[in-house]
C-alpha cells in the first residue's frame, strides 16, 4: 500500500523560519540569508519523508506566512495599498500579512482568521472590482524543481480556488460570480506550467468541502473542477478534503474527472458511509486520511487496518487525515519527556514511521507481526492516572452551578456603584511585552540558574514599573501585565494536575508566531493557588482597581491536545472546577475585577451548524458559567474572546453571563457590532480599537473614529475601551506609544 502526507510543518526544528523571519523584520538580515534559511528547511523536510518511505510528498506546502496568502500572492491578489508600497515582492508580501510602517508609507494587514477548526490562522485574500486576477507567481513551480533537483519526485500542493473564493473578502461590488471564471482560467495556467516542467501530480486543497454546502456552491465547485478536470494538460489531479466529511457534496465530487480523492476518517464522521453507500469510482485513487495530522496520540493500528479492510475501493494510499502542519516535527528532540509517556505520542516524524507500518501490515497476515503487536500493547497497557476526586467532583456538579446571582441587569447597577468608572474605561488584555530581560528570568529560574526568591523579586519589580507605567498613561483598569507566563495555557497547564510538557513541541500558529500545546494526560485538578500572589502584589501597588487575569476552561482545553480516552465535554468540566477555584480565591483576595479569558472559545465550534450546540456550546458555555457563577454580585467577570467571528453565536457568547467581553474587532471592519444591537446583547463590550498583531502604532484620530463607529452602535454605558489583544508579542515603545493614544481618544470622547 502507498501512503501519503498532505503536508509537513514548515517552520523548521529549531523554529528556525521564526527567528530568521524576525532578523529580517528587524533589518538585521537580508532577503539571500531569509531565504536560505528557507531553501534548507524545505530540504530537510522533503527529505525525513524520503527517508521514511513516503510515496506522495508534497511541495508548496512550506510558507513564510500562510498557505492562503501564498496563493492570493500568486494570482496578483494584492490590494492597491500595498503595491503603491513599492517594495520588493518579499517585501509586499510581508506587509499584507502583517502591515508595513516605514519610509514606503503606512498601511494595515490583512484580516486574519482562523483556519476551520484548528488554532492556524491564515490571511484573508481581498478582492475588489480592480483587481486583476494573473497567474504572476512562480513559488509552486520554484519549489516543485527545487524538490525535484534534489531527487524528489513531489505532488504540488496548492490551495484549490473554491476554498480560495469562499475565504476571501469582496470589497467591492463584485462578487464570487464575477470572478471565479477568471481565477479557474488562472488555475488552468497553473497545470499547464506546472505539467510542463514535469509534474506529474497535482493536489487541490478544498478543505471548504466539509462545511454546509448550498446548492449554489455545490454548482460553483462543478464549474471550476469542470474546467479544471478537462485540461489537465498531462498531469494528475487530486482533490484533497479534511476536517471533517464531504456528505454534502460526496456523489458529485465523485462523477468528476478527479484522479485521486482524499477523504478525512478521522474528523469526518460519515467519510467510511458516504463511501459504503455511494460506492467509490473505479480507477481513482483513494487516499484515507487515517493518521491524524491534529492530535499526538499513536494510531491504533487494529482499529486503522479493520476501517481500511472495510472500504470498498480498489486503489487506497493510506494518508495523513489533514496537513502534519498541526503537530509538532519530532519527539526526538523530547529529552525530558519519560519513555512511559513518549511511546504513547507520535509526532509529525513519527507520524511518518505509522503510516510506513500500517502500509506494509495492511499487506500482510498482521496478526502475529511485531510491529503490530508492539502497538497494540500501547492500547492494553495505558491507564490514565485516574483521580476518584476529581471524578466524585464533575459527578457532583449540579444545575444551579451552571447558574450566576442576581442576574446581569443587577450585577450591573451594583458594578458601576462599586468600581467607580468613568464612562469608556479603559484597559488592555492582559500581558504587557515579554521583554528578553523577562523571558531570560523565567529561563533562568526553569534552569535552576537562580533561585526562587530571585525570579520572584525580578517580576515583582516588573509588576510595580508596569503598573507605575499604566498609570502613568492613565488606564482606567490595571492590569498586573502577566510577567510569569510564557503562555497563557502552558502557565495554568503547568500548575495544574494531568498535563504533561514538551520542550520543542512547536506548532504554527501564525506567521512567525508558534505554539507549545500542553498535552493532557490524566485527570486535571488544582495543585495550590496559582495566580493569588502576583494579583495581590499588584493590587497593593495602585489605588486603581486591579484586574486579575486567568485562563478559561474552553481555552485551556483547546488550546492543548487533548485525551482520546474520555470525552471533550468531561475534560473541560474538570478544567472548569479546578479554575473555579482560582476565581474565588483571587475574589477572597480581594480582587473584584477577574478576566477569564476565552481566547480560543470558537475554534472547536463544529465546522456544520447542525452540530454547533449538541456537539459543543451545549457544554462550553454552562462550563464557562460554572467558573463564574459563585462570585459576589460586586466582583466583575470579564472574558476575552480572539477574533470577533461569533457573529453567528451571539446569543450563546452572551449565555457566559459575564460582565464585560473584549475581542478583536479591528482588523474585521467592525462588522460585528450590528450583530450586538440586532442581538439585544447585553453583556458590556470592548471591541478592540486597535491591532496588536503588528507593530504599527494607530493615530489618537483613527481610535476616535473607530470609537464613534461603536458608538452608534453600542449604548455609551456598555462601551470599554481597550486594544484588541494581549500586547506580549509587542515592543515598549509602541506600546507606550498606542496606549497613549487610546486613552487620549477615551478622553476626547468623554469631553
Ligand atoms: N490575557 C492574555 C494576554 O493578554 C490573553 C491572550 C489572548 O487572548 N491570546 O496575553
Ligand atoms: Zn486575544
Amino acid at each position: 500500500m502507498n501512503t501519503s502526507v498532505i503536508g509537513y510543518p514548515r517552520i523548521g526544528k529549531d523554529r528556525e523560519l521564526k527567528f530568521e523571519s524576525e532578523k529580517f523584520f528587524r533589518g538585521e538580515i537580508g532577503e539571500g540569508e531569509l531565504l536560505l534559511t528557507a531553501k534548507n528547511i524545505r530540504k530537510s523536510d522533503w527529505e525525513s519523508q524520503q527517508k521514511a518511505g513516503i510515496t506522495y510528498i508534497s511541495s508548496n506546502d512550506f510558507s513564510f506566512y500562510d498557505n492562503v496568502l501564498d496563493t492570493a500572492f500568486i494570482f496578483n491578489i494584492i490590494p492597491q495599498r500595498y503595491k503603491d508600497l513599492n517594495l520588493s515582492d518579499l517585501g509586499t508580501y510581508f506587509a499584507m500579512a502583517r502591515g508595513y510602517q516605514g519610509d514606503h508609507g503606512n498601511v494595515k494587514a490583512l484580516a486574519m482568521k482562523k483556519w476551520f477548526n484548528t488554532n492556524y490562522h491564515y490571511l484573508v485574500p481581498e478582492i475588489d472590482d480592480d483587481t486583476e486576477i494573473k497567474l504572476t507567481g512562480t513559488k509552486p513551480v520554484d519549489e516543485f524543481l527545487e524538490a525535484k533537483a534534489l531527487g524528489i519526485d513531489t505532488k504540488v500542493a496548492v490551495t484549490g480556488p473554491f476554498t480560495f473564493l469562499k475565504l476571501a473578502r469582496f470589497t467591492g461590488a463584485k462578487k464570487i460570480a464575477d470572478v471565479s471564471d477568471s481565477l479557474t482560467s488562472e488555475y488552468v495556467k497553473l497545470v499547464s506550467v506546472l505539467a510542463s516542467k514535469g509534474a506529474g501530480y497535482i493536489e487541490f486543497d478544498e478543505p471548504y468541502l466539509v462545511r454546509d454546502l448550498s446548492s449554489d456552491d455545490i454548482a460553483l465547485f462543478n464549474e471550476i473542477y469542470s474546467k479544471i478536470l478537462s485540461n489537465k494538460n498531462g498531469a494528475k489531479i487530486f482533490l484533497q478534503t479534511y476536517f471533517g466529511d464531504i456528505r454534502d457534496i460526496y456523489t458529485q465530487v465523485t462523477a468528476l474527472d478527479f484522479d485521486g480523492i482524499g477523504l478525512d476518517f478521522i474528523e469526518g464522521r460519515k467519510t467510511s458511509e458516504l463511501i459504503a453507500e455511494n460506492g467509490f469510482p473505479e480507477g481513482r485513487i483513494l487516499f484515507a486520511g487515517l493518521v491524524n495530522g491534529k492530535n499526538i496520540w499513536r494510531n491504533n493500528y487494529k482499529k486503522t487496518l479493520e476501517t481500511l479492510k472495510g472500504i470498498n475501493a480498489s486503489d487506497i494510499v493510506l494518508s495523513t487525515s489533514c496537513s502534519l502542519l498541526h503537530v509538532p516535527y519530532s519527539l526526538e528532540s523530547e529529552t525530558g519527556l519519560a519513555e512511559d509517556y513518549k511511546k504513547h505520542f507520535a509526532f509529525a516524524e513519527e507520524k511518518l514511521t505509522e503510516l510506513n507500518e500500517i502500509a506494509s501490515l495492511f499487506d500482510k497476515d498482521y496478526n502475529s507481526d511485531p510491529d503490530f503487536i508492539k502497538n497494540q500493547a500501547l492500547f492494553e497497557g495505558r491507564v490514565n492516572s485516574e483521580d476518584k476526586e476529581v471524578k466524585h467532583a464533575v459527578a457532583s456538579i449540579k444545575d444551579e452551578d451552571y447558574v450566576r446571582l442576581p442576574v446581569f441587569g443587577e450585577r450591573e447597577k451594583i458594578q458601576k456603584e462599586a468600581l467607580k468608572l468613568p464612562l469608556f474605561p479603559t484597559t488592555t488584555i492582559g500581558s504587557f511585552p515579554q521583554t528578553s530581560d523577562v523571558r531570560k528570568n523565567r529561563q533562568d529560574y526553569k534552569k535552576g540558574n537562580i533561585t526562587s526568591e530571585e525570579y520572584v523579586a525580578f517580576n515583582k519589580k516588573k509588576i510595580a514599573e508596569c503598573i507605575k507605567l499604566q498609570e502613568q498613561i492613565g488606564l482606567d483598569v490595571i492590569v498586573h501585565g502577566e510577567f510569569e507566563r510564557n503562555d497563557m495555557v502552558e502557565y495554568f497547564g503547568e500548575n495544574l494536575n494531568g498535563f504533561v510538557f514538551t520542550e520543542k513541541a512547536w506548532v504554527q500558529s501564525y506567521g512567525t508566531r508558534n505554539v507549545k500545546p500542553p498535552i493532557i494526560w490524566g485527570d486535571i485538578s488544582r495543585k495550590a493557588p496559582i495566580t493569588v500572589e502576583w494579583s495581590k502584589y499588584a493590587k497593593s501597588c495602585t489605588d486603581k482597581p486591579v484586574k486579575g487575569m486567568l485562563t478559561g476552561p474552553v481555552t485551556i482545553l483547546n488550546w492543548s491536545f487533548p485525551r482520546e480516552d474520555i470525552s471533550i465535554k468531561e475534560s473541560i468540566l474538570q478544567i472548569a472546577l479546578a479554575i473555579r477555584d482560582e476565581v474565588l480565591d483571587l475574589e477572597a483576595n480581594g480582587i473584584n475585577i477577574i478576566q477569564i479569558d476565552e481566547a480560543a472559545l470558537r475554534e472547536k465550534l463544529p465546522l456544520r451548524k447542525s452540530d454547533w450546540y449538541s456537539e459543543y456550546l451545549d457544554f462550553a458555555i454552562p462550563a464557562f458559567r460554572l467558573v463564574h457563577s459563585k462570585v459576589k454580585p460586586e466582583t466583575q467577570i470579564h472574558t476575552h474572546m480572539c477574533y470577533s467571528e461569533f457573529t453567528d453565536i451571539i446569543p450563546a457568547i452572551d449565555a457566559m453571563d459575564a460582565d464585560v467581553i473584549t475581542f478583536e474587532a479591528s482588523r474585521s471592519d467592525l462588522q460585528i457590532l450590528d450583530s450586538l444591537k440586532e442581538n439585544n446583547f447585553k453583556t458590556e463590550v470592548g471591541p478592540g480599537v486597535y491591532d496588536i498583531h503588528s507593530p504599527r502604532v494607530p493615530s489618537v484620530e483613527e481610535i476616535v473614529a473607530a470609537l464613534t463607529k461603536m458608538r452608534a452602535k453600542i449604548e455609551d454605558s456598555k462601551l470599554w475601551v481597550n486594544p484588541d489583544c494581549g500586547l506580549k508579542t509587542r515592543g515598549n515603545e509602541e506600546t507606550v506609544k498606542s496606549l497613549t493614544n487610546l486613552v487620549a481618544a477615551a478622553k476626547q470622547i468623554r469631553g
